[in-house]
């Protein structure tokens, strides 16, 4: 036997995981192509100025912002995993508020629309949303509630063939820019869980008040705003899904959302990984590289296993729930887990950079500071817990 026919492992070899086909790679690379000519260029710019508006009709254009929505609705009717591909491409803006902006987009503010909402509201928001002509944003947060979604204070109160709405929600992405609102009201203070009704709201109409857009540790190319309800009437049409059912339709939108954050996380940590390890292997330090400590090496065994480890939860998880099941303790587990090894990878690329880490200019600390929010949005890491907890009876 040669040595040359002992099986040796080619590390520099591209692995596709089994989730992803061909198309799903084609589709990664026609994103990342225009991810990085069109998008990436403006990251400083949008950090400064939060990113524009044209953003969305132009992913529109492309079929970006309804890759896995029904052809009949201006979609692409790709299949779950496109979600991922798009959510993991995006980071590649080196932008994580233009991605969080899309992202509330299409797999956060319009599934509910597509899941519960009738054939006119599907014509009237999820076809242009798709387009990128209605821009949407999602209303939980409040100030009093965030974490105890069954706290919130927003009320519709009927009125004769109408609801009148009052509240105010907190926190909320793309809600300066948004033309339409997925609101979470309470209905029915005495019915518990079954109080809850989701609305969905044009942002034009009398009573709707954009307050002061917030200023943030990080994901800066975001708005961020404050909203208040101040008697604003819409039509029983506006009603999303069931009345009574607002809870649980929000509490199904949270699953995907902790998907799509969780994707996210784990390719925004592969990227500063990729570009920590060019830098250590170029900067020197007592006459050779970096990377030839042992200690570096290890920091980069760490972390590549902690992003693998992570990754695999995803994808794992996201075969489950594209294949029917409901895997909310899978789901929780690899929201937590990737949030968690994302800041902790984005921490360590810092200290390896060393005085540049904590420079503007590498664009490492931005991405630490825009990734500390996957520990808090969606649900925090002691939220998640408490799910994971109490799905073993405890
Ligand atoms: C940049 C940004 C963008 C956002 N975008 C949106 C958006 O578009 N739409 C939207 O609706 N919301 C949005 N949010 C809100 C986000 O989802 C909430 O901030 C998050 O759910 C936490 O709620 P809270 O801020 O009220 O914290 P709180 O609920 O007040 O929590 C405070 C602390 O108490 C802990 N805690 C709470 N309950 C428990 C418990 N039972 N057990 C143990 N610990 C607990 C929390 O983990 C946390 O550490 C956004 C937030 C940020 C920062």
């Amino acid at each position: 036997m040669a040595a040359t026919d002992v099986l040796k492992p080619d590390h520099a070899h591209s692995r596709k995981h089994f989730i992803f086909t061909d198309e799903h790679e084609q589709l990664r690379e026609s994103i990342h192509n225009f991810v990085v000519k069109e998008l990436r260029p403006h990251a400083e710019e949008w950090e400064e100025t939060t990113f524009p508006n044209w953003v969305f009709p132009r992913m529109g254009e492309l079929g970006f912002l309804g890759l896995t929505y029904p052809e009949e609705y201006g979609g692409q009717g790709g299949d779950y995993y496109c979600a991922l591909v798009l959510a993991e491409e995006m980071t590649h803006a080196n932008c994580g508020g233009l991605g969080m902006g899309i992202a509330v987009h299409t797999d956060m503010a319009t599934p509910p629309i597509h899941l519960f909402g009738t054939e006119q509201q599907k014509q009237d928001y999820l076809v242009p949303a798709i387009k990128g002509q209605k821009i949407a944003c999602l209303g939980i947060t409040e100030p009093d509630a965030g974490s105890d979604v069954a706290g919130i204070k927003t009320r519709a109160r009927k009125d004769g063939d109408e609801y009148v709405i009052n509240g105010s929600k907190i926190y909320i992405t793309n809600g300066h820019r948004a033309d339409f609102i997925v609101l979470v009201t309470k209905t029915d203070d005495s019915a518990g869980y079954d109080g809850f009704t989701l609305f969905i709201v044009d942002m034009d109409l009398p009573g709707v008040i954009r307050e002061k857009k917030l200023q943030k540790m990080g994901m800066h190319a975001s708005d961020t705003a404050l909203l208040a309800f101040d008697d604003v009437r819409v039509p029983e049409s506006a009603v999303l899904g069931q009345v009574g059912k607002g809870f649980y339709h929000i509490m199904w939108e949270l699953q995907g959302e902790r998907m799509i954050g969780a994707a996210g996380a784990v390719a925004a940590a592969q990227n500063v990984f990729d570009r920590t390890l060019q830098y250590a292997q170029e900067r020197h330090a007592f006459g050779r590289p970096i990377s030839k400590f042992q200690v570096t090496r290890f920091k980069f065994a760490e972390m590549a296993t902690k992003i693998e480890t992570a990754r695999q939860m995803v994808y794992t998880t996201a075969w489950r729930f594209a294949n029917g099941e409901y895997p909310v303790r899978e789901i929780s587990m690899a929201k937590l887990y990737a949030s968690r090894i994302a800041c902790e990878v984005a921490d360590e690329c810092i200290q390896i950079h060393g005085g540049a880490g904590y420079m503007k200019e590498y664009n490492v600390e931005r991405v630490w500071r825009d990734l500390r929010l996957n520990r808090i949005g969606a649900g925090t890491d002691e939220v998640m817990l408490e799910v994971i907890g109490k799905s073993y009876g405890l």
